[in-house]
């Protein structure tokens, strides 16, 4: 079974959770008893596992370090 990470907005805390794909998007309950924790998307996990198996650096030391764009072609900062 796939471990997906979540966040609970209340107690603002991550944990990580064992669930079935079809179940991953479902709102769960954290450890400390909130109900409606949201999955945190893999793309902020440290590793970003793409079926194309592309990967893009995240983060980094210049102004692209804020940017969300996947590439630098449809960077609004460029
Ligand atoms: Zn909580």
């Amino acid at each position: 079974m796939p471990l997906y990470e979540y966040y609970c907005s209340q107690c603002e805390t991550k944990f990580e959770l064992l669930r079935s794909m079809s179940r991953s998007d479902d709102p769960a309950a954290c450890p400390n008893g909130h109900n409606g924790a949201q999955r945190v998307p893999s793309v902020f996990s440290a590793v970003s596992k793409g079926a194309g198996g592309e990967t893009a650096p995240i983060g980094g030391d210049s102004a692209c370090s804020t940017c969300t764009s996947s590439s630098c072609s449809t960077c609004p900062l460029a």
